[in-house]
């Protein structure tokens, strides 16, 4: 049977109809209903967060975020990485802003700080950090810069679900993080995001931009949008974060197993699990080096394709190559960034992949062809 890179985590189906079953008496479908409270409630908790913002995605929470921190304002620039997941960067450009890219750092391909202070300008308004692939971002240093000149922090956390720093919740850190739950995400509701933050005047500006400025039925008082999670989602992710810890566990299991295989191997270079993290084990990012392995990242692609097992060259290309923005940048700036871009390979990694699956996996990327 196929492989593929990833596959949603699922509750019971019982679990799923008892969450539901209220929506049919209630015949409350959106507009924060009881279970949107309650599962907002639920993430502020296990999140650890002060406060925390329900989106129908986290594009929407993103893009609504950085306008809840009045962030959209004309000609500013943000520093942020080409080596995400496109949306990162369509939010700073769809907010009328102009992303700057800065470099990764080679080992757990995050923004580099010391490339940073040399990106900003007298329009630089904030700096957008991914925490890709769950590895944490140097939030410290980031922090340190972000205060000498007068920037916002806002992270993409879309990846980092769950992970702490120092004990503390990834969403702490910065002025905002975004989380999403896609399907999928190592935690979802199906489609979902939230921006969590610690300033509590952008929460009823958040408010506000997910439901079209209205306050009470005769008052609209700002232009928002529609960006609201429905209770279905809600419900389902109430039944995920229920079980988030097994869910986690056994993504585990299968990190540990990709470790034991390919680890100490010429040419396979693995991220390492970084100090003073709690992981979520979200992503299994390779680099490889063909002048050491004998096989470049494509080629290791095709082959496992011919096996039917499904890998992504995630993130390939890097954002400052795609069509809609290498007119305007060029990826031989970030040559890092680029580098990685052009030699990783995301394998199969989701709570109920077997670890025979796992096996066979490493033996079509180990064998001598
Ligand atoms: C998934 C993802 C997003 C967008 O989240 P959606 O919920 O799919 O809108 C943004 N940034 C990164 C890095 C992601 O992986």
């Amino acid at each position: 049977m196929a492989i593929y890179v990833t596959q949603s985590s699922m509750p019971d189906l019982e679990d799923y109809i008892k969450e539901i079953k209220p929506i049919f008496e209630s015949k409350i479908l959106t507009n924060m209903g009881p279970i949107y409270k309650r599962f907002q409630h639920q993430l502020i908790e296990y999140l650890k967060v002060p406060y925390l913002s329900l989106f129908v995605n986290g594009h929407m929470a993103l893009e609504m975020g950085m306008q809840a921190m009045g962030l959209n304002i004309p000609e500013g620039e943000v520093i942020t990485t080409p080596f995400t997941f496109v949306s990162t960067t369509h939010a700073i450009s769809r907010n009328g802003l102009t992303p700057v890219f800065c470099d990764i750092k080679p080992d757990d391909y995050t923004m580099d700080p010391d490339k940073i202070e040399e990106l900003i300008t007298d329009k630089t308004v904030a700096i957008m950090p991914v925490h890709v692939y769950g590895n944490v971002c140097d939030v410290e240093r980031i922090e340190q810069i972000a205060k000498k000149y007068n920037l916002k922090v806002i992270y993409d956390a879309a990846h980092a679900f769950g992970c702490t720093y120092k004990g503390i919740g990834i969403g702490n850190f910065g002025d905002a993080s975004m989380f999403s739950f896609h399907a999928t995400k190592c935690f979802h509701s199906i489609e979902g995001g939230a921006v969590a933050f610690k300033d509590s005047s952008y929460r009823i500006n958040l408010h506000d931009l997910k439901n079209f400025g209205i306050h009470g039925p005769d008052d609209v008082v700002s232009i928002g949008g529609n960006a609201k999670l429905d209770e279905f989602r809600a419900a389902m992710g109430i039944c995920n974060l229920n079980r988030i810890a097994i869910c986690i566990e056994k993504r585990k299991q299968v990190y540990q197993r990709y470790i034991e295989r390919l680890s100490g191997i010429d040419g396979i270079k693995l991220c390492s699990l970084q100090e003073d993290v709690e992981p979520n084990y979200a992503y299994f990012p390779v680099y490889f080096s063909k002048e050491q392995f004998g096989k470049n990242r494509d080629e290791v692609d095709e082959l496992l394709k011919k096996n039917e097992i499904y890998a992504r060259k995630y993130f390939y290309p890097a954002v400052n190559d795609m069509t809609c923005y290498k007119d305007q940048y060029s990826k031989y700036e970030t040559p890092i960034a680029r580098d990685v871009s052009l030699n990783i390979l995301t394998l199969p990694l989701y709570e109920n992949l077997e670890l025979t699956d796992v096996d066979k996996i490493c033996d079509v990327i180990l064998s001598k062809k």
